[in-house]
């Protein structure tokens, strides 16, 4: 791996941060609170938060086993994923490497940053090699895009390959677990340490079912989050989002109780979308969807429009020609979406 000094931006790396009133002052003894121009009325909603969540950290690295100092939390995933393009990618001169398809948010973070973006495709297996995803590289390459499970196609990516792309590359690697507590593989998390070069996402937004509240992680060497911290908005994550975050991870034994309903949802679900005449093949999930390729994406996508169910065209995404991607509901969701595919007729 290049030094992070290498890979870093040269105004972020020299960058002094924005210092708050939170920042300066970090004890707990003082009753009065005079420094910050807030209110005294209006409590608790009257104090800025926590700009580094500790109390929510320390909570999480006890159910992630992930130190705090490893640990970034941003207003979804998607913040990080802008924060890596602002603290790593130089405009016009840098480029990232990413498998293709996948999570839209990488390419506009890209577009956004004007940092060009090479996609690789991936094989019919929806699987890319470590070899493929180099040869795309160059000396400007910084980061490279793996997502596992992928959105849209929700499989896993092979570990192997993940793990030959963090020893050979250069520059970071950032592996997108959003979908990873539907999957039977192991979280790349554990192995942060045996990697310099890798930053792992999640998020609250799927299994742990709060994606109104907007909360994200990266986990990362704590050099890169050290980076991350700093050019982040000084109050990223608000008070009630890491208050309901909170309480979410006191909740554990639930989720853990949603999360095996959603897997077993996903099977029943495969297994009566394959008696569909309107379904042709069902690709193997390993998340909380699945990709399904049916006779018409955008008629029968339209048809179910119209009867209020809603799931998401992939038609024009890469190799996902004539694909619908369906979330897995309530059972009683998704028996009005199966109910309505058995009486869909071709125009
Ligand atoms: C849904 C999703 C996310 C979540 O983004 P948030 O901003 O945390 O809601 C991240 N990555 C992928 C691949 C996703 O599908």
């Amino acid at each position: 791996m290049k030094t992070l000094q290498e890979l870093t931006r040269p105004n972020i790396w020299a960058l002094k941060p924005y210092s708050s009133a939170r920042d300066e002052y970090k004890g707990i003894s003082a009753s009065v609170f005079l420094d910050a121009n807030e209110s005294p009325f209006n409590m608790p909603h009257n104090r800025y938060p926590d700009p580094l969540q500790i109390e929510l950290k320390k909570k999480l690295s006890q159910i992630k086993h992930v130190p705090i100092e490893n640990m970034f939390l941003g207003n979804g995933s998607d913040e990080a994923i802008d924060l890596v393009f602002r603290a790593f990618c130089e405009p016009r001169i840098d480029n990232v490497v990413a498998i293709d398809p996948t999570y839209g948010m990488y390419l506009v973070c890209a577009e956004v940053n004007d940092v060009e973006y090479r996609k690789v495709l991936l094989d019919e297996h929806f699987q890319f090699t470590a070899d493929k995803l180099l040869a795309a590289t160059d000396e400007n390459t910084k980061l490279i895009f793996l997502c596992s499970p992928n959105n849209p196609t929700g499989n896993d990516l092979c570990q192997a390959e993940i793990e030959k792309l963090l020893k050979s590359f250069e520059g970071l690697v950032i592996v997108d677990e959003a979908y990873i507590d539907f999957s039977s593989q192991q979280s790349f998390l554990a192995r942060l340490g045996e990697f310099p070069n890798l930053i792992v996402l999640q998020t609250f937004s799927k299994a742990w079912a709060s994606a109104a509240i907007r909360l994200g992680m990266a986990f990362a060497s704590c050099e890169v989050i050290g980076i991350m911290n700093k050019i982040k908005y000084p109050y990223n994550v608000n008070q009630l989002t890491q208050k309901q975050a909170l309480d979410m991870l006191h909740r554990y034994h639930e989720i853990v109780g949603w999360v095996k309903n959603l897997q077993s949802e996903r099977e029943h679900l495969e297994d009566v979308f394959k008696q569909l005449d309107c379904v042709l093949e069902i690709y193997p999930s390993d998340a909380n969807f699945f990709l399904a390729r049916v006779t018409d994406a955008v008629a029968i996508y339209n048809y179910l429009v119209a009867k209020g169910i809603i799931v998401r065209n992939r038609h024009s995404v890469s190799l996902c020609n004539n694909c619908l991607r369906v979330t897995v509901g309530t059972r009683n969701e998704n028996n009005k979406l199966v109910e309505a595919l058995q009486t869909y007729k071709p125009e």
